[in-house]
């Protein structure tokens, strides 16, 4: 079986869910297990929308609820041509609009929200999309099973970063999905979220959908995991920089990794390292052009793969050089930059050192900022701001 997961604008209005639960539906012989994301947007309306109840903002808030159920209403009506179908999917996902009302009128009342709170509101987005990703493959004859995550996704009780236990997911997963696979029904359920074992709510962290497949895939032994978005795959170079940037085929993990780190935004490494773990290969495909072969992420560099993967950049940064006091070869003077960077909580993206001093290229932010006033105990700095890595 495969995972097939879907991002926030693979699913972000009803043409573009009929598009997915066609491409599904095309690969149903490969027993399909589908993640899918939040309508594109959701999960930050209603980060908003929990802010405002906080804040007793009513007049602010209304406005953004009747958006949410605005684009769920459109997405479901758009994509479902089965009258009935659309009527019972109307009424479920009017019933959890109203549920969702009412917890964001009882943060308001409170007017606080706690971290758990705020999962539960978080969540609504993934439970909505993905029941109506169901009732769009039931409608184009696919056996759909709907499944709510909180019911195969376990994790730990760290609400807003909630870290899988992947041994109690296997299990939970293999008695819910793997039935389901062998008679062949797709299963579709929402990603991001899961439960603590005694069954509350949580999430696992901004994009944590990717997580959720990753997960699904490493306990099921998926023979691969496809991450559908709205890019060809991990390029060459940043495609609105470079004109010639082209999609990469392979690319080891840890490739992807480096890439990630100096701000390619297609795929976060860390999120799928359960699955590269046990070997299962992740594929990047853009769901806008199903047919371009996307980039494959294995655990090793391929054999006779060019040396250089692709070419990254990060802008906006402070370069502080720090001269050394002493001017001649100190090993403890780099040791000594390194540890008041860290105890800032500013990691260079590279630092480089000579004999009369050391240069580290900061993230302009508050732990870069303090990081580049505090170098100054080890000697004369010199801070230059927008600066590249
Ligand atoms: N909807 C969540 C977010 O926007 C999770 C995801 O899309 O992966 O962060
Ligand atoms: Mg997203």
């Amino acid at each position: 079986m495969i995972v097939m997961k879907f991002g926030g604008t693979s699913v972000a209005d009803a043409d573009r869910v009929r598009r997915v639960a066609e491409l599904v539906a095309e690969r149903r012989d490969r027993r399909p297990v589908v993640v899918v994301s939040a309508l594109s947007g959701v999960t930050d309306r209603l980060l908003e929308a929990a802010s405002l109840a906080r804040a007793g903002r009513r007049e602010a808030l209304d406005p953004v609820f009747s958006d949410l159920a605005r684009r769920h209403r459109w997405a479901l009506a758009g994509s479902i041509d089965d009258s009935g179908r659309k009527h019972d999917l109307a009424l479920e996902i009017d019933a959890r609009l109203d549920d969702l009302r009412q917890l964001l009128r009882a943060i308001r009342v409170l007017g606080e929200t706690t971290a758990r709170a705020l999962d539960t509101v978080l969540a609504f987005g993934e439970l909505m999309s993905s029941r109506i990703l169901a009732a769009a493959l039931a409608d184009r004859d696919v056996e759909a099973c709907w499944l709510d995550p909180r019911e195969v996704l376990a994790t730990d009780r760290r609400f807003g970063a909630a870290e899988p236990d992947l041994e109690r997911t296997a299990e939970l997963a293999t008695s819910r999905l793997a039935p389901m696979a062998a008679r062949g029904a797709v299963a579709v359920l929402g990603g991001f979220v899961g439960a603590t074992p005694d069954g509350i709510t949580t999430t696992l962290g901004r994009g944590g959908s990717d997580t959720s497949a990753a997960v699904l895939g490493a306990v099921l032994g998926a023979e691969e995991i496809q991450i559908w978005t709205d890019v060809d795959g991990l390029m060459t170079a940043d495609p609105r920089i470079v004109a010639a940037a082209r999609p990469l085929d392979r690319v080891s993990f840890a490739e992807a990794a480096e890439l990630a780190y100096y701000g390619a935004k297609v795929l976060h490494p860390a999120s799928i390292e359960p699955a590269v773990r046990r070997g299962i290969p992740v594929r990047v495909l853009n769901t806008l052009r199903p047919a371009s072969p996307g980039t494959l992420v294995l655990r090793e560099v391929a054999a006779g793969a060019p040396a250089v993967a692709s070419v990254a950049s990060r802008s906006g940064l402070l370069a502080v050089r720090v001269s050394s006091p002493r001017l001649r070869v100190d090993p403890t003077f780099l040791l000594d930059v390194a540890t008041t960077c860290a105890r800032c909580g500013a990691t260079p993206d590279v630092t480089a050192s000579s004999e009369i001093g050391a240069l580290v290229a900061l993230r302009n932010d508050e732990a870069g900022r303090a990081a580049a006033v505090a170098l100054a105990q080890h000697g004369p700095t010199e801070v230059r701001e927008a600066m590249a890595v």
